[in-house]
């Protein structure tokens, strides 16, 4: 192996720890302490998992955790009724619903119910709209840990060449702006990418974000090169047992590549930093109050 691990796990910690050292300034200051309101409809056993993890993480930083969730069969009328709430909930900086949603409601009207100087996931179409436009948005969390991993391992990234794996609007779309933010050039890449592997080899920086198991190989990957794997699969690991994996084979990459984020403990671990970091950074917007450095881009 030649590449470099970046320890997104270490990463995430060192975020956590800021982020707390953020809220209890907050609090000693200002008598202010952040909150995070999560909604999760349906009783999908992984969001449940999820959701429980953000609200202890979301504790042990300081902020104030409120959960919602409501049965699988809760209709649109009160789910936005119970956003409209937390909008105006002083206590409540950042809302976060979790997705997917119960295929009855309208994942789209919810999301754009959210107040979007609340919407910590940066999904809010105002959101999207300001990233996409270089102003200061609320960044989705994923490719804001990925975007903080690659500035905390090459300083400034500007002139090399970026190419993201995966066009959805929660990874893919948002990574490629952030990138082009930071002076790259990218190439984003998708299903109809013609070539992939060639168009791979070009990058400096590659960003997985597919959802197929070890689908992207170390011959893909230019000698030196970057590589983030956003993917999380689970596949068979034999006698009756699963592993994760990443969109990248990792074993033949890590031959290849100058640094590697491994799965796990690569961008999952910095998702929930980021969430968190957001909730600051929202909560600091709220109030008036200038933003902590380093939480955000
Ligand atoms: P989506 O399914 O929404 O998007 C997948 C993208 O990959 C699509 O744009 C699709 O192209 C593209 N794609 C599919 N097959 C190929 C292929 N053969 N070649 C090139 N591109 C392909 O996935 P998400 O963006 O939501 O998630 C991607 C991965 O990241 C998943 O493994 C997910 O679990 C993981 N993830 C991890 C997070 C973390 O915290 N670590 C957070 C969020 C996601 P097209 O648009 O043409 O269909």
């Amino acid at each position: 192996m030649t590449a470099s691990i970046i320890d997104g796990k270490a990463f995430a910690a060192a975020l956590r720890g800021q982020v707390a050292g953020h809220v209890a300034a907050l609090t000693a200051a200002h008598g202010i302490v952040p909150g995070l309101a999560v909604v999760l409809v349906g009783d999908d056993p992984a969001s449940h998992v999820y959701v429980r993890s953000k609200g202890k993480m979301t504790v042990e930083v300081g902020m104030r955790s409120f959960e919602h969730r409501l049965p699988v069969d809760t209709d649109e009328a009160t789910l936005l009724a119970l956003i409209h709430q937390l909008n105006n909930d002083a206590q409540v900086h950042g809302i976060l619903v979790q997705l997917p949603l119960p295929d009855h409601l309208n994942a789209d009207l919810v999301i754009n119910a959210i107040d979007p100087a609340k919407d910590v996931d940066g999904f809010h179409i105002s959101n999207v709209g300001l990233l996409a436009t270089g102003q200061k948005a609320m960044v989705p969390c994923t490719p804001l840990g990925c975007l903080l991993m690659l500035r905390a391992h090459h300083g400034s990234l500007a002139g090399m060449e970026a190419v993201v794996i995966g066009r959805s609007n929660i990874v893919g779309k948002p990574m490629a702006q952030l990138l082009l933010g930071d002076s790259c050039t990218v190439t984003l890449a998708h299903s109809r990418t013609r070539n992939l592997a060639e168009v791979v080899r070009r990058a400096d920086i590659v960003v997985a974000a597919v959802g197929r198991a070890q689908m992207v190989p170390g011959d893909w990957i230019k000698p030196g090169a970057t590589v983030i794997d956003v993917g999380i699969n689970r596949v068979d690991a034999g006698e009756g047992k699963t592993r994760l994996v990443g969109d990248v084979d990792f074993d033949s990459a890590s031959g290849v590549a100058g640094a590697i984020t491994p799965v796990p403990g690569g961008v999952g671990p910095m998702t929930i930093a980021c969430l968190l970091a957001n909730t600051v950074t929202a909560c600091c917007r709220a109030n008036a109050l200038p933003e902590p450095e380093g939480l955000t881009v």
